[in-house]
């Protein structure tokens, strides 16, 4: 293909998203009045099959539960690029657009990935564009990115439906990436100054602990020398963790943060058992070991002064987010043709603002990238995070990912392959599974 060819081409999908402008946003924002946690996602689920169906695609559904997988194939064979998108929403009551029997709410702005990849699987979808193709283009839905509701999750691996606890992750392990070669997704976010995109940068890895305090319950006005506090325990292993912190380097970037999401029965009763949900971050996989080693410490140190014990379960989270600079270039450079030179701010390949996410996971088997839309106000995972900008969120990052993908994929594929050919994925996608596998663990603690 000329450049000739491929401006006409990229014209072409720019005029069918516009076309579709109002109909994506509407999407998207069905998605944003059905907010559902993850592994829930049935209702959005069940509404982007609908929409993808609408547009010939033959979907693959029930994906670690909720996820979907639609690819469009195109004239010629070559490497495949996924577009993704997140189904979930978090657990916010005090949003405005909250769920009110739930507290279900869409205070990370994943809605709007929903109408973006709707975006760029309409534009693709005519036929000139699909011949131009050389490879296919995998839609993946995923659910799950948001690593809440710990235990709900256990449960169902417990029961054989999950064994990893996010949704990336467990479609890696169910291979739905395995004929995939690189992916892309845009969320959006708060900030980045004015620019309307931002490109670079990394995120945190993480891991979770369960952590349950089994005490002794007794009567708190009549026996309470009978009892021995659960709660006090965990109370005490915070206070530890809070003195532990003045250990951290700020070069490894680290974030530990906790619920009791159980912490007690009943007022009368010395609480017998309590669950205390950690969470520790840092810049790698790596550099998490000594500090949740540290942590875990704390989480004995409650114990052994009450006297209860403590088990604790850790669970493998995310790792930290690689990103490809030929795609991030290509995605940077579209988006300037696109909405103009100031359009974009690069962010510093090590930056991180301290978050996680499961493409991270994606990243350390294949080129990934994951900008940012600068199209919401408030506060992200807050009450007050709501897109301002749906054009900025839906419609620009359905154009600049549909002129990403004709780019790689034009010609020959030849940008994808360079791509490829260049990239040194950090492990295998088994090697992946089997690390996570191996980061689980559960660990008892009893001073008695
Ligand atoms: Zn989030
Ligand atoms: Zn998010």
């Amino acid at each position: 293909m000329t450049p000739a060819e491929i401006t006409e081409l990229r014209a072409q999908a720019l005029r069918s998203i516009d076309g579709a402008t109002r109909d994506l946003i509407t999407a998207a924002k069905t998605v944003y009045s059905t907010p559902e946690t993850g592994f829930n996602e049935h209702k959005t689920s069940a509404y982007v099959q609908e929409r993808l169906q609408a547009l010939g695609f033959v979907v693959e559904t029930g994906i670690a539960r909720t996820g979907m997988k639609a690819v469009l194939r195109g004239a010629q064979p070559g490497p495949t690029v996924a577009v993704i998108a997140e189904l979930d929403s978090l657990q916010t009551p005090t949003h405005p657009g909250a769920d009110p029997e739930t507290g279900a709410a869409h205070a990370c702005g994943h809605h709007a990935q929903i109408g973006a990849l709707l975006g760029v699987a309409t534009a693709l979808s005519a036929s000139e564009l699909k011949d131009s193709l050389s490879g296919n283009v995998a839609f993946i839905i995923t659910p799950a990115e948001e690593f809440i509701e710990i235990q709900d999750r256990l449960a169902l691996k417990a029961n054989g439906e999950l064994e990893f606890l996010s949704g990336k992750q467990e479609m890696i392990r169910l291979g739905t990436f395995d004929d995939v070669d690189m992916a892309m997704m845009v969320h959006t976010s708060a900030g980045n100054g004015g620019s309307a995109f931002s490109v670079g940068g990394t995120s945190n890895a993480h891991v979770s602990h369960q952590v349950r305090y089994i005490g002794k319950s007794s009567h708190a006005g009549g026996a309470p020398d009978k009892g021995v506090n659960a709660l006090q325990a965990a109370m005490l292993a915070n206070t530890a963790i809070n003195s532990m912190r003045e250990t951290f380097r700020e070069s490894d970037v680290v974030r530990v943060h906790g619920i009791i999401s159980n912490g007690g029965s009943a007022v009368n009763a010395v609480p017998g058992e309590v669950l205390y949900e950690g969470r520790v971050r840092a810049k790698s996989v790596e550099a998490i070991e000594p500090i949740a080693e540290r942590i875990i410490r704390c989480y004995r140190a409650g114990a052994l002064a009450m006297g209860a014990s403590v088990e604790v379960q850790t669970i493998a989270g995310y790792h930290a987010l690689d990103q490809n600079p030929t795609m991030q270039k290509l995605f940077a450079d579209n988006a300037e043709l696109i909405l103009g030179s100031d359009s974009v701010v690069i962010v510093e390949k090590h930056h991180t603002q301290g978050g996680s996410t499961d493409m991270g996971d994606l990243s350390t088997i294949m080129p990934v990238i994951h900008p940012y839309a600068n199209a919401a106000s408030g506060v992200g995972h807050g009450h007050d995070y709501l897109i301002e900008d749906y054009d900025r969120a839906v419609i620009a990052p359905a154009k600049i990912m549909t002129a990403t993908v004709l780019e790689l994929l034009g010609n020959d594929a030849q940008l994808a392959r360079e791509t490829l050919s260049k990239h040194k994925p950090a492990m295998s996608a088994e090697q992946y599974v089997t690390l996570q596998r191996e980061r689980f663990s559960t660990q008892t603690y009893d001073p008695s």
